[in-house]
């Protein structure tokens, strides 16, 4: 059960002028080269997209999809990948993509696993900072807006799997389950 009101936080303008920005930074950062970029299933689709088509240079794409297990409202640790990444990562400069960190948990565990691969270079992308919960210390080297605390729907992210088509971006406020688990 839950009941939930929800209030905009960033609108679809500002979404769309800090992509831009974001894409020009990595555009120059890899300039002359190709990244692989990884988007992390499933609240990072929308984000991609955006990213993927404001670069100017040349990107090949592939996904990857982890499960957080043993929590309701935050990563318990125990993250298992669910849908690996089907290219080859080795000598790839790798952009992995996702929708927002928390806990850092789970990209912790996808960079170190990805690590092991040996990919050229690995840097992370994210479009949400959020910054009071963190359990591990992880920095992004790209991202969108950092915020303090608040759970987030809308382009991309879900709570219980509504929301995601959301144009705009929405903190929800008086929720009772933010169904999260294995949920990402
Ligand atoms: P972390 O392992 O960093 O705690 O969790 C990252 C994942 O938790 C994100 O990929 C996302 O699926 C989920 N998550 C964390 N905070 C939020 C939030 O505010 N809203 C939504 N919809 N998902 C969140």
């Amino acid at each position: 059960m839950s009941t939930s009101s929800k209030e905009i936080l960033i609108r679809r303008s500002e979404i769309t002028r800090r992509v831009q920005e974001l894409a020009d930074e990595i555009s120059r950062d890899y300039a002359g080269g190709e990244i692989l970029m990884i988007g992390v299933l499933k609240g990072a689709f929308i984000f991609m997209a955006d990213l993927v088509r404001a670069m100017s240079i040349s990107c090949q794409t592939d996904f990857i999809r982890a499960a957080s297990y043993g929590a309701s409202s935050e990563s318990s640790g125990n993250i298992v990948i669910t849908k690996d990444v089907e290219l080859t990562i080795e000598g790839r400069d790798i952009l992995i993509v996702e929708d927002i960190i928390d806990t850092g948990l789970t990209l912790r565990h996808i960079v170190d696993t990805l690590k092991l691969r040996n990919p050229k270079s690995i840097k992370v992308c994210t479009f949400l900072d959020k910054r009071e919960r963190r359990k591990v210390p992880f920095e992004a080297d790209y991202v969108g807006f950092t915020m303090d605390e608040g759970f987030i729907v809308g382009y991309g992210l879900d709570f219980s799997e509504q929301y995601r088509f959301l144009p705009d971006v929405y903190v929800i406020s008086n929720k009772m389950d933010q169904g999260k688990e294995g949920d990402q």
